[in-house]
């Protein structure tokens, strides 16, 4: 029968997930990771072309090396390698199998969980990291025509947008690199931003790219505009100098994530009602409910631009030693 019962339950396989995994094992703590869907799931479900915006050493956990042909990696060097961290580590990892609830406190948590095919089962960890990211949950727009098939809120890849008219909506990274990959790829495209102009978060050598694009009239921008409703061959969108109806293939939404607030809270974790980071220890990582950690991503809460794979990996060891020191 499979072992139910852990010293440290994870959920989230993600970088800081299989960190922290890392640094218990290494420390002799047994451990459960879980992920609801794949391992890295986020990365799995980035762009397909993305590249990383840092070098390999900032990505990697465990002392192995992140070995990729350029100077930045791409998401596929980046899946093969938190694989191979994985295998090398024999990490113990239930990929699809969700987290459905926690119960218990500290030193004898009961993890609820179940899988794809609506098993479900309950394990004992005397500890829980909560190291969930926040990729899962799209800030949504609340107009009409936002839930038709033809937008999304994660872009993947251009070529099934060739020939079409494309929206874009949000004018941080994400949308100017889906702006402009769609637009290399033949899609005529329109972005709209409801900021005044291009902020200084876009990397330095995407804004120039994308200034050029919309100086030369190759991708449409509209500022200080926002979206009021989507409809399946149109969307319209209002200025200060009124509305306007364009017509429309899809739509990519790309406008942030945020932490799935219900599952933290239901957790019993304080969250700051104005940037939900939660309420811990800022060493330990150490949360208002004793034995309960978080790791990674999820701590920043709203801020997700403080904390990203290069520093969320580090919170395992923290969390870690303090385990050792507490079990
Ligand atoms: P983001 O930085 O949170 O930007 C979201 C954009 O959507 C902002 O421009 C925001 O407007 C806009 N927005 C938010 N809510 C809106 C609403 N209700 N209506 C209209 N617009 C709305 O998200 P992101 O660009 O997806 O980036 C997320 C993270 O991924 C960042 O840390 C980023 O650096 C990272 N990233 C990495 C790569 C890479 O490594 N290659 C690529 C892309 C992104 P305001 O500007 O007014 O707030």
């Amino acid at each position: 029968m499979a072992e139910t019962h852990f010293d440290v339950g994870i959920v989230g396989a993600g970088p800081a997930g299989l960190a922290c995994a890392i640094e218990c094992e290494r420390r002799n703590l047994s451990c459960l990771v879980f992920d609801k869907g794949c391992l890295v799931n986020s990365l799995a479900h980035y762009p397909v072309n993305m590249v990383f915006f840092t070098t390999p050493e900032l990505l990697e956990i465990g002392d192995l090396p992140l070995v990729c042909a350029r100077e930045k990696p791409s998401r596929l060097e980046g899946l093969k390698y938190y694989r191979r961290v994985a295998e090398t580590y024999a990490l113990n990892i239930h990929q699809y199998e969700r987290v459905l609830g926690i119960e218990g406190s500290d030193g004898k948590f009961v993890i609820k969980a179940g899988n794809r095919l609506g098993q479900e089962a309950s394990y004992a960890a005397r500890k829980i990291v909560v190291a969930t990211g926040y990729y899962d949950n799209p800030n949504v727009l609340e107009i009409a025509g936002e839930d038709l098939p033809k937008v999304s809120h994660y872009y993947m890849e251009a070529h099934p947008y060739f020939n079409q008219d494309v929206a874009v909506i949000g004018g941080k990274n994400s949308a100017i690199e889906a702006a402009l990959e769609l637009y290399r790829s033949g899609a005529r495209v329109t972005l709209i931003y409801r900021g005044s102009e291009l902020g200084g978060s876009i990397k330095y050598w995407i804004k120039p790219d994308i200034e050029n694009r919309i100086r030369n009239n190759e991708i449409a921008a509209h500022f200080n505009t926002r979206v009021l409703e989507i409809a399946p061959d149109s969307i319209l969108i209002e200025d200060s100098r009124g509305r306007a109806r364009l017509k429309n293939d899809f739509v990519f939404a790309l406008t942030g994530y945020h932490p799935d607030r219900t599952f933290l809270q239901t957790l019993g974790i304080d969250l700051d009602p104005e940037d939900w980071k939660p309420k811990m220890h800022p060493e330990t990582f150490e949360t208002n409910v004793p034995g309960i950690y978080m790791a990674g991503s999820v701590v920043a809460g709203l801020k997700n631009n403080e904390i990203f794979i290069e520093n969320g990996r580090f919170h395992g060891k923290a969390i870690a030693q303090h385990l050792k020191n507490h079990l």
